[in-house]
């Protein structure tokens, strides 16, 4: 506090100096203190220098980035026995054998469309957090946000407080700042070459990586892609921050229409915070708004928006600058929450002071929790009846051969897919045809009623087959038929086909 007793918190920093990036870009646009020129419609980026914060949602936030990233990093490391000849990490896109790997589930690719299944749960959910909570994905969980909170925390531990950043980017250039800048940008980088390093992880055997990398013997795409991943890391989340939320992320432009009165989003109570200014002490409170106007709510703000301004696209809801003010409050004895998560519905209540009402149940936010429910309802139950093997039967472009015999051949390509770590003996029988007999290509010449074909372990069997119907048997040009494939432990697959034949008039 001031000596005079004002209550305007100097000892955050003077008030006066504080400018969100807006004010910044307009006195810039418009040239503040220079003669008046043409309008620019151009500003040049207004650099954010966020101060530490503490409170309830950087406690949130802190305990967010470290369980994701943990995740993140050691997520690779975790193994799981799948027998032998099979990888025994828990998490592993296998591109090289066409494999997905999630603990107990192995993904083939025919069976894609649960990679399609989650990114639909993905996406409804985000919408229903969104429509519950506004922003919480952007503000706690979105990946751009994790790590660019990480490269401030270190450019913090190097560099200091907001005061001190700010200071120190106006020094001249020295062997100190010079030193401080390179270890700054040093640390940047071995976190970025850490997280490229992991993302190469969940789709090659992690320790194997590893090895091979330091050994100079991994592949050209391993070091291309580590490189990639750690140049994009270093500047999306050191250089671009908040520019990628503003300028380059779509999710910000759509998702207000998730929004409504009842989603909780981070909102300046107007209604008491104005007429804002500075407070003194003695001085009663109905003569002012609670807003002292200290503006360390846009100090803290990671993106250097001013939230008294309104709700704007570039807020990602992370409730800093709720921790700030709450932290004024307490200094000037108010009640909390004069910037709060809360919802236009209770705000407007506050003025009209009728009691205060949350409606988590909604239309909407009803219509996408049944959605949830009902995508991951499907997803379990299709894994939990899933097949462990696969055929497909597909008929040979040639329609029918006639043999000398007078018997009618048409031939097929069946291959079966064997999801089990074992070989397995598959028999093939085709009902809706009588007297037909099945030769496989390759094994038999005598055609036989059922016969057996084998599929190698978490493989594929490739078989060529001929069908042979007495003439008489084939009394349509297209008959329907119904290939029945059994495995030893007693699973069977059925695929429909057609048998093809002569037109009456030509039999
Ligand atoms: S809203 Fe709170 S933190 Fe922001 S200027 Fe007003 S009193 Fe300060
Ligand atoms: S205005 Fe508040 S909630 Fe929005 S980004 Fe800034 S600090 Fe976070």
């Amino acid at each position: 506090m001031s000596p005079d007793g004002s209550a305007t918190l100097h000892d955050y920093g003077d008030a006066a100096d504080i400018r969100s990036v807006r004010e910044q870009k307009a006195a810039a646009r418009a040239g503040a203190g220079a003669p008046p020129r043409p309008l620019n419609l151009y500003a040049r980026r207004a650099q954010v220098y966020p101060r530490k914060v503490s409170g309830r949602f950087r406690s949130l936030k802190w305990a967010a980035l470290l369980g994701l990233l943990g995740l993140y990093y050691v997520l690779p490391w975790v193994r799981w026995d799948r027998g032998p000849g099979a990888p025994d990490q828990a998490v592993l896109v296998d591109l090289n054998h066409e494999r997905g790997y999630f603990f107990f589930i192995e993904i083939w690719p025919q069976e894609v469309y649960y990679l399609t299944g989650l990114l639909v749960l993905a996406a409804v959910g985000l919408f229903l957090a969104t429509s519950l909570a506004g922003r919480v994905w952007c503000g706690y969980a979105c990946p751009q946000t994790v790590w660019t909170d990480l490269f401030m925390w270190v450019e913090r531990r190097v560099e200091g407080d907001r005061g001190a950043r700010i200071r120190f980017d106006k020094q001249p250039w020295s062997a100190g700042k010079i030193g401080r800048k390179m270890a700054k940008h040093g640390a940047w980088l071995v976190i970025a070459f850490l997280t490229g390093g992991a993302w190469i992880m969940y789709f090659v055997d992690a320790p194997t990586v590893v090895r091979d990398f330091f050994a100079g013997a991994a592949s050209e795409s391993v070091y291309f892609f580590v490189g990639l991943f750690t140049a994009t890391t270093y500047l999306l989340a050191g250089m671009a921050r908040e520019q990628v939320c503003t300028f380059m992320c779509p999710w910000p432009r759509f998702q207000a229409a998730m929004l409504d009165e009842d989603s909780l989003v981070v909102t300046y109570n107007r209604h008491r915070g104005e007429p804002r200014g500075p407070h003194r002490k003695g001085q009663a409170w109905g003569e002012t708004g609670h807003c002292i106007d200290c503006k360390q709510c846009v100090a803290v703000c990671p993106t250097g928006i001013d939230i008294r301004d309104g709700i704007q696209l570039e807020c990602i809801g992370c409730g800093l600058c709720v921790d700030s003010c709450n932290e004024i409050m307490a200094k000037v004895g108010l009640p909390p929450n004069l910037i709060a998560f809360d919802t236009e519905r209770r705000m407007a209540q506050r003025v009209a002071k009728e009691p205060l009402t949350y409606r988590l149940i909604r239309p909407r936010t009803v219509l996408y929790f049944l959605m949830l429910l009902g995508v991951a309802g499907l997803m379990v139950v299709s894994l939990a009846t899933r097949d462990d093997q696969g055929v497909s039967v597909l008929h040979d472009r040639t329609l029918f051969v006639q043999l000398s015999s007078g018997a009618i051949q048409n031939s097929y390509d069946l291959k079966v897919l064997n999801k089990a770590r074992a070989t397995r003996h598959f028999d093939i029988a085709v009902e809706g045809l009588p007297g037909a007999g099945i030769v496989l290509v390759g094994r038999s010449t005598r055609p036989a009623i059922r016969v057996t074909v084998t599929a190698p372990p978490d493989g594929l069997g490739e078989y060529r087959l001929h069908l042979r119907a007495p003439a008489q048997s084939v009394t349509s040009p297209e008959t329907k038929i119904r290939f029945v494939v059994t495995s030893e432990d007693g699973g069977t697959t059925v695929r429909e086909s057609t048998f093809r034949g002569p037109k009456a008039a030509n039999r």
